[in-house]
């Protein structure tokens, strides 16, 4: 039973894993619960355009744990990189910390601050989460990796406890407003005419940089401190060292540890990445960088990895359908990270424009809604396994894809209920948190359903050799998931507050909107100084009027991934060959 097996002495050094890995997500968390809102108020920049660069932040920190685990297995092992990747994320947060301290009286700098902020973030994080997982399993020698399934649960429950902690302490310091509604209803006027419903003291959110930079300096502290008392084998001898120090007990005598790619394959890979990644920029179109840059590397890397892999001679034909089924579950996990990473962007931009975030008599910042996501996680995490367990012993435990797909379903659940309740909302109604903070519960039991399940299924089905580069693989697709969530994200129509904000420069914003007005080249200007919108999104030729049109493009494509995924289950199980 889980609750016996959560009981069975886990290794000391799963803790100091736990401990640091938790101070490391409370810096990733927690920045990232403020980084829009920051984009936004202080950096000036469009809604939409603040979704295009998480949703390009994010798909690169998962595009980089190829370079870093590739890294630390060839030269710097999983210690080192641990530590270079958690002082150059800490660094990366002392530089957000600068930029969100002059933006005041230097525009350029601050935002020229944040890109190289966010680029040395992205490659922290490269180095760090990749090797930070690997030590979780190295941990176990081969006789106790039963207990695998129950230290990763652990270890996904520290990891959400940083998420947790990190979306508390970040957006309490750092996304600061208080609502001056007067007492007969109206909004307090600011000096330069401008209407609010709440003020937002965009100065503050350095205090939310800095503090997730001091998280992340404590979680390498404790790691540089504890690691060679802890972080051992059981023989004491230490882990995840230097790649020449590192024993191949774990592979079968004359079993290929690594998979080596003839000179041929690597120039057709190459020649491959060039065509698709120029493939996909045409079809992707526009002007704005990260479309056309960030997105396309991130797709045309995982579709050309998975390409190299699958074309090596040297694989058998139950290791090539085994594969395959990690690559079309693969392919149905984009649309799930792509609904569900909307947390840090559209949803958050709604809590904060849309929502009455009364919670309790207390007004919740709009950047700390999301945190929901991690209290349900350590609170169901257990639960679920000990759900799992409980259907295998009767013989019931759904195959992992038929899990993937419930997971599926319930984000379009999630996403088809709030659409329902923001339907009638018009354009200064407000919706109730309570609403958000279900979708955050649904959407919790959708990523136990697959999340965990996946990165287990991975390494059940992944032939040993490959296994480090079919995660990749399985990591590129969090990270197209990340880019579509961008993409999807930028799709947000105008809410609350903007028309307001409109009005008040004089322009009817519904009507531009409606195309009942032309609006002038003048009024073109004022909107986009104002970070109004001239017009409404369009995503493959649908319109999106409102946020109920929003939230059903999500319903859709999770509600059809999902109906698919079911219907392909009983020949991808077939493709399993014996595995669950
Ligand atoms: N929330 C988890 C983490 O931060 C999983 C994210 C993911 O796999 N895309 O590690």
């Amino acid at each position: 039973m889980m609750e016996q097996q959560i009981k069975i002495k886990h290794p000391k050094g799963l803790w100091v894993l736990f401990g640091t890995e938790m101070w490391e997500r409370f810096n990733f968390y927690g920045m990232r619960a403020i980084l829009t809102l920051f984009l936004v108020n202080s950096l000036l920049m469009k809604e939409d355009d603040a979704s295009l660069i998480y949703g390009g932040f994010l798909g690169l920190c998962y595009l980089t744990p190829m370079l870093g685990g590739f890294i630390a297995d060839r030269f710097f092992g999983n210690r080192n990189c641990i530590l270079l990747g958690g002082l150059m994320m800490a660094a990366g947060q002392l530089l957000l910390f600068i930029s969100a301290s002059v933006f005041g009286s230097n525009l350029s700098l601050a935002t020229s601050l944040v890109w190289i902020a966010l680029g040395i973030i992205i490659f922290g994080n490269g180095f760090f989460k990749p090797n930070i997982s690997s030590m979780v399993g190295s941990l176990y020698p081969k006789q106790e990796k039963s207990k695998l399934d129950v230290a990763f649960t652990i270890f996904y429950m520290g990891i959400n406890l940083g998420a947790f902690l990190g979306q508390l302490i970040c957006p309490i310091i750092g996304d600061v407003k208080n609502k001056i509604k007067l007492p007969d209803g109206t909004f307090k006027m600011l000096a330069d005419g401008k209407t609010f419903d709440r003020l937002r003291d965009i100065h503050a959110f350095k205090w939310g940089f800095l503090a997730a930079g001091i998280a992340m300096l404590i979680g390498t502290v404790v790691f540089y401190v504890l690691k060679n008392k802890y972080v051992v084998t059981p023989e004491g001898k230490p882990l995840g060292g230097l790649p020449s120090k590192n024993d191949s007990s774990d592979f079968e005598e004359g079993e290929a540890q690594k998979a080596n790619f003839s000179l041929q394959s690597l120039i057709i890979a190459l020649v491959s990445f060039v065509v698709l990644f120029f493939g996909i920029r045409y079809i992707m179109g526009g002007t704005n960088v990260i479309k056309t840059i960030i997105y396309p590397i991130i797709y045309a890397s995982g579709i050309t990895l998975a390409g190299l892999i699958i074309s090596d001679t040297s694989l058998t034909k139950v290791e090539r359908q085994r594969i395959i089924v990690i690559y079309i579950v693969a392919f149905f996990v984009i649309f799930f990270w792509a609904a569900f990473e909307q947390a840090g962007s559209s949803l958050t931009f709604i809590a904060d424009n849309q929502t009455d975030r009364n919670f309790f008599g207390w007004n919740m910042p709009a950047s700390m809604v999301q945190i929901f996501n991690g209290l349900f996680v350590v609170a169901f995490a257990v639960p679920f396994s000990m759900l799992w367990e409980r259907l295998n012993k009767a013989g019931k435990e759904p195959t992992s894809p038929f899990k993937q797909a419930i997971g599926l379903l319930l984000v379009a659940v999630s996403y088809f209920i709030i659409a329902y309740n923001v339907k009638d909302l018009g354009n200064s109604g407000l919706l109730a948190i309570k609403w958000l903070i279900l979708l955050y519960l649904i959407q919790t039991a959708a990523e136990l359903c697959l999340s965990p399940i996946g990165l287990s299924l991975v390494g059940k089905l992944a032939p040993k050799r490959f296994a480090s580069l079919l995660y990749g693989v399985f990591f590129l697709s969090n990270a197209s998931g990340y880019a579509l969530a961008g993409t999807l994200g930028a799709l947000i129509p105008a809410t609350g507050d903007k028309f307001k904000k409109a009005q008040d420069l004089g322009i009817n914003l519904q009507d531009v909107l409606d195309k009942k007005i032309i609006p002038t080249a003048d009024q073109i200007a004022i909107l986009n100084k104002a970070q109004l919108p001239t017009s409404n999104p369009v995503f493959v030729g649908f319109e999106i009027h409102n946020l109920f049109e929003f939230f059903m493009v999500f319903v859709v494509l999770c509600g059809i991934a999902s109906v698919i995924l079911f219907a392909l289950t009983p020949f991808l199980k077939k493709m399993m060959n014996g595995i669950k």
